[in-house]
Formats: C-alpha cells, sequence, structure tokens
C-alpha cells in the first residue's frame, strides 16, 4: 500500500491551497471562511519517483464546543492515525497560536514524524525572522512555504519523502 500524508492544521492557515499546488488540481474547496473544507480529501501523488497518497483536512480547532469543529478535529485525528507522515501547517502573518500549541501536542502524542509548514511566506529570499517563532512548537523541521505562489513546495515534498 502507498504511504499516507496527512495535511493538518487550524482552519485558514491554507492547507487545501497547499493541497491544491501539490496535487496539481483544485479539488479541494479552498474558502475564506475558516473549515470550509469539512470532509478528508485523497490525492494519488508522486514525487522523485515515490508515490504516496496525500490527505487534505478540516481544521482542527481543539477546546471549542461546537459540533462542526468537533467533526472537523476527529477528522483530523483520523487522518494523523492513519497517517505515515503528517504535514502541519501554521501561518506566517498570524504567528503561534494557542490552537497550532494544541495541534502540535496532538502530534507529538500520535508520536508520527511531522514536517512544519509556515504558509504564507510569499516574498522570496531571506527567510523573515518571524519564521524562527514557531521551534517553539517543538517540530524540528520548519519549511517556509507560499501555496500561493508555490515558493518551498518541494522543499516540502523532501523533507517528507525523508520519512517515507
Ligand atoms: P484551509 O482552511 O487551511 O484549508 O485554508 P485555505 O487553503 O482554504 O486558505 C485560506 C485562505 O488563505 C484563502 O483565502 C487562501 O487564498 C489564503 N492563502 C492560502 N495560502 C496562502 C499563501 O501562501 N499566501 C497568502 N497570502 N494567502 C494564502
Ligand atoms: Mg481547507
Amino acid at each position: 500500500p502507498k504511504p499516507i500524508v496527512a495535511i493538518v492544521g487550524r482552519p485558514n492557515v491554507g492547507k487545501s491551497t497547499i493541497f491544491n499546488k501539490l496535487t496539481g488540481q483544485r479539488l479541494a474547496i479552498v474558502e475564506d471562511t475558516p473549515g470550509v473544507t469539512r470532509d478528508r480529501i485523497f490525492c494519488d501523488c508522486e514525487w522523485n519517483g515515490h508515490q504516496f497518497l496525500l490527505v487534505d483536512t478540516g481544521g482542527i480547532e481543539p477546546n471549542i464546543d461546537d459540533g462542526l469543529l468537533m467533526h472537523m478535529r476527529r477528522q483530523a485525528q483520523i487522518a494523523i492515525d492513519s497517517a505515515d507522515c503528517v504535514v502541519m501547517v501554521t501561518e506566517l502573518t498570524a504567528g503561534v497560536t494557542p490552537q497550532d500549541i494544541d495541534i502540535a501536542g496532538m502530534l507529538m502524542r500520535s508520536g508520527k514524524p511531522v514536517v512544519l509548514a509556515v504558509n504564507k511566506c510569499d516574498s522570496v529570499g531571506e527567510p523573515p525572522l518571524e519564521l524562527y517563532d514557531f521551534y517553539s512548537l517543538g517540530i524540528g523541521e520548519i519549511i517556509p512555504v507560499s501555496g500561493v505562489h508555490g515558493h518551498g513546495t518541494g522543499d516540502l515534498l523532501d523533507a517528507v519523502l525523508a520519512h517515507l
């Protein structure tokens, strides 16, 4: 069976945008409304001759007593449990949020290999200083990406494949 790579993170950080960029197809729904991607979406991918299944998920929004958000968190936990490697997505502009810290905790407890994609790094050149704040999440591997422009997505896939 092909290894499974799951993309998780709180709503609106750009998971579906990255998924679309990586798969080259507009399969996932990209929306300004947080949490629009409510169910998992799968796509067969290949990178450097390695095949894997990429999974987009709805956002994880821990500790909020809301039916839809609980459902999305459950979906994300299922995705994490079934994944061989997880791409956690955060956004540069928002910095490290309490939800990011909770999700990083979920991932830590899962024991799965994790690569952190700090999205919305839209400008090319030197990595912005704010990038280094994300090391506080305790995920050793941080890749700056721009889902919209596609910057960093090759580095992200290289980092993921190293775990498969
Ligand atoms: P999701 O909820 O995590 O799946 O987030 P979406 O992929 O639906 O994106 C949420 C919003 O962030 C949309 O308005 C996207 O256009 C925007 N967005 C996603 N990636 C980037 C990026 O790399 N740069 C910028 N500036 N905006 C982005
Ligand atoms: Mg989405």
